[in-house]
């Protein structure tokens, strides 16, 4: 492959020896950033390097292989926009990566003039809005967008910190707005909660609900009432059909009561500590004070310990990284995998991919596919690869598919005496330095997928002293364990050997009865081709391997319908956060003025204006309005959890589930909407009990936090719960407005119109 801006290259380079780059072309900028890396970092940026800046610049996903120089590509791109008079954010995936880049390229900022900053989970609050000043600022797409979060509980704006959203470059780009896109990013705080007892009392009459009343849904552990459960319940609670859309918030207070009673244990999900439930984080095992169980459960959990809640932590905002990703109105992105996934950066996010060859021919040796009867025969055969490689002191990486997995095979090679370190992503800086080394001669490094990614593996160690003896014995191996999900994935793995035309070689494994291939189908696939009985040794029959290595295909086409279903799930939930965040803001800045007292409680306002004057009053009401819109979005967010929750209780045949889910929330959100101006009337009534304007507070949450969610993909699986209050043509309209929010957009348009019907035109 050539690269394709060769003309543009020549120029850039051609202007920087002759050292007149005084100007602000792009090319001017980009010769100037030349000569500066030249000069503080001692190197010369290569011909790929330029031709991947310029794609970054125009806003592409440029695929560029792991070892290539990626950092340096961001500085040019980001230079460029910079000294035009914008702001960038360099965007990866964890915080050792974005302070170890911003280390390294601030001396070219600095020689370039452009102002630098980096921000990391560390960096204390008081210090992020000056960082955020910075024209270029290095993070973690996670950090960053818990910032801009975070800004959503301030009722000042000189305290909120995230500034305007202009032009990001997402590194390991792949991981950040694909792998992790789904999970939503989540704000919460302590609020006072009244507990009203009806979940205490269903709790209490469903006592006698045994196995013939319920089912467990093994895969999503939420709980069904059988035909002899509903029977019971409508008995027990005497409501009439228990599903009936009257009845839907009872039938999920049930479900939740037998759900914390049958599924949630103790000292496992949660812990009861200072009379409060406290979640355990399932990956980390640690637990997580203030987050909470959705919907209905958490109160179920409560009701199960017989605790009383004074207050609680509640979501207050959330956001999944891809919308926040699409806020920005530029974005590049680069990673050593985008190619496979162009369709998906495309369609999602609006950005077309380009490759950029490696300044190297690459030589490393890619084996086929290896299979083997079933996950026994395999691990014997990942085993004796690990120690054929170990003999010849040979360096070995071997990627497994989670960290039970990595810790039972260290144990197996420590047990065969075989040293080995192992790698789970737990902390990111400690990792990198000993991935840095799983070069070395002898190094057997056992990881998962994320550990030590955007880290340079050298042969023969970081400082490369065992070189020569690493590239005779063929130089790094890498064994995957299983197929992964995505081919991208497997490439993203094969990629750490082989690096700037070293020598190295990949091993796939993968077994009959590995999940994927048996969530698949292979066994249909394959037909008689399919082995009847064990056999040991990797299986050579054609048809097998081909189906095998097809199965790849399969998974991840249906991984992209999931995400393509899920976003249209999200979509709608996605657009009343804009509009509401939006909103909210111009209250606080003031390019917004609520007239929402005199019009509809002028009695009040009058008698507010003569006691505390108008300005006064007007600059309250606005405050007053934004603090509701909080409380609005809280409650809105906790609907439509109930409603993903809801959603499987009752099945209808035939309906969209997307479709209806939007309807449900446009139609909550309405409600919601028309309620503001006798709320606002009751808030006023208040104020006017206070002696002094001063004296009115605004309840905020005692504390903050921030978490991620766990994927709610899983959620989205079943049929909706169908809420049957709008007519055909509503739902035709909700329907429409929703899917054209499909394309990319940015932070500002109000495309709905309740808000406008309520506050007039902007
Ligand atoms: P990537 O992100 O593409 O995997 P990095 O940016 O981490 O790659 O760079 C990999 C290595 O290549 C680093 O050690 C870096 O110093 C080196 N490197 C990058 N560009 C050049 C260059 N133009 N000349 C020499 N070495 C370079
Ligand atoms: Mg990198």
């Amino acid at each position: 492959m050539e690269i394709s801006d060769n003309k543009t290259i020549l120029k850039i380079k051609s202007l920087a020896d002759s050292g007149n780059v005084s100007g602000n072309s792009t090319e001017e900028i980009f010769a100037s950033c030349y000569n500066a890396v030249k000069k503080t970092l001692h190197i010369t940026p290569f011909d790929e390097q330029l031709s991947a800046s310029i794609a970054l610049n125009k806003g592409r996903m440029v695929q560029m292989q792991t070892g290539e120089g990626k950092t340096l590509c961001a500085v040019f791109a980001a230079c460029a926009h910079a000294l035009n008079g914008g702001f960038v954010h360099v965007l990866t995936f964890n915080d050792y990566l974005a302070n170890r880049d911003y280390k390294w390229m601030k001396p070219v900022y600095d020689e370039m003039g452009v102002s630098v900053g980096v921000i990391t989970e560390k960096t204390p609050p008081a210090e992020r809005k000056s960082a955020y000043l910075k024209q270029v600022v290095y993070s973690t797409a996670k950090e960053t967008c818990f910032d801009y979060l975070r800004d959503f509980v301030e009722l000042e704006t000189e305290k909120m910190c995230f500034p305007k959203f202009d032009f990001a470059i997402f590194d390991e780009a792949d991981s950040i707005l694909i792998d992790e896109a789904r999970i939503p990013l989540v704000i919460a705080g302590d609020v006072a909660v009244k507990d009203d007892g009806t979940v205490k009392e269903v709790y209490g009459k469903i006592a006698d609900f045994n196995e013939n009343d319920f089912e467990i849904d093994e895969e999503t552990k939420n709980v069904y009432l059988t035909d002899n459960g509903a029977d019971k319940a409508e008995e027990v609670f005497g409501a009439g059909s228990i599903y009936s859309a009257k009845n839907a918030g009872l039938l999920a207070k049930i479900c939740a009561c037998l759900k914390a009673r049958e599924v949630l244990k103790e000292d496992k999900d949660y812990i009861v500590k200072d009379g409060k439930i406290v979640l355990v984080d399932e990956f980390t095992g640690r637990t997580a004070p203030g987050r909470v169980f959705p919907g209905e459960l958490q109160s179920a959990a409560e009701a199960k310990h017989g605790l009383t809640i004074t207050s609680r932590g509640r979501i207050i905002g959330s956001i999944p990284l891809q919308y926040f990703a699409r806020l920005y109105p530029k974005i590049a992105g680069m990673t050593g995998t985008a190619e496979s996934a162009r369709e998906e950066f495309e369609k999602f996010y609006g950005i077309l991919t380009e490759t950029v060859p490696t300044r190297l021919p690459c030589v490393r040796i890619d084996n086929p596919l290896e299979l083997y009867f079933d996950n026994d025969e395999k691990q014997k055969a990942v085993i004796e690869a690990i120690k054929t490689a170990y003999k010849a002191e040979r360096p070995v990486l071997v990627g497994t598919q989670s960290i039970e997995e990595s810790e039972k095979t260290a144990e197996i090679l420590r047990s065969e005496g075989i040293p080995c370190v192992v790698l789970n992503a737990k902390n990111d800086e400690e990792e990198a330095g000993i991935i840095a080394n799983a070069g070395n001669r002898g190094a057997v490094t056992i990881s998962t997928n994320m550990a030590g990614r955007g880290v340079d593996i050298k042969l023969g160690g970081e400082d490369g002293k065992n070189r020569d003896f690493v590239v005779n014995v063929g130089g790094l191996l890498v064994i995957s364990t299983a197929m992964r999900e995505s081919e991208r994935i497997t490439l993203q793995l094969r990629g750490r050997a082989g690096r700037q035309g070293d020598v190295g070689e990949s091993r796939c494994f993968a077994a009959l009865d590995d999940e994927i291939m048996v969530k698949n189908g292979l066994q249909k696939l394959c037909g008689r081709h399919y082995p009847s009985e064990k056999t040991s040794g990797a299986l050579t029959d054609k048809t097998l391997l081909k189906e095998a290595g097809r199965i790849q295909r399969i998974s991840e086409g249906d991984a992209f319908d999931e995400r393509e279903k899920l976003m249209k799930y999200t979509m709608i939930v996605e657009k009343h956060r804009k509009i509401t965040f939006e909103r909210r803001y111009s209250l606080l800045d003031g390019t917004y003025q609520s007239d929402i007292w005199k019009k509809n409680a002028f009695e009040l306002y009058e008698k507010a204006v003569e006691k505390f004057g108008e300005v006064p009053l007007k600059k309250l009401e606005n405050t007053v309005l934004a603090a509701l819109l909080n409380e609005f979005h809280s409650d809105y967010l906790d609907y439509t959890t109930y409603l993903r929750e809801g959603i499987h209780l009752t099945q209808i045949a035939g309906r969209n589930p997307a479709e209806e889910y939007a309807i449900a929330c446009e139609e909550y959100y309405e409600n919601a909407v028309r309620s503001i101006p006798e709320r606002m009337a009751e808030k006023l009534e208040d104020i006017l009990k206070c002696d002094r304007l001063e004296d009115y507070t605004i309840e905020k949450p005692s504390r903050i936090y921030t978490y991620l969610l766990n994927d709610i993909a899983e959620e989205f699986k079943v049929k909706p719960i169908l809420l049957n209050v709008f007519s055909d043509e509503d739902k035709e309209e909700i329907v429409k407005e929703t899917a054209e929010e499909k394309k990319p957009v940015s932070d500002n348009g109000n495309k709905t119109g309740f808000f406008k019907k309520l506050f007039g035109k902007k």
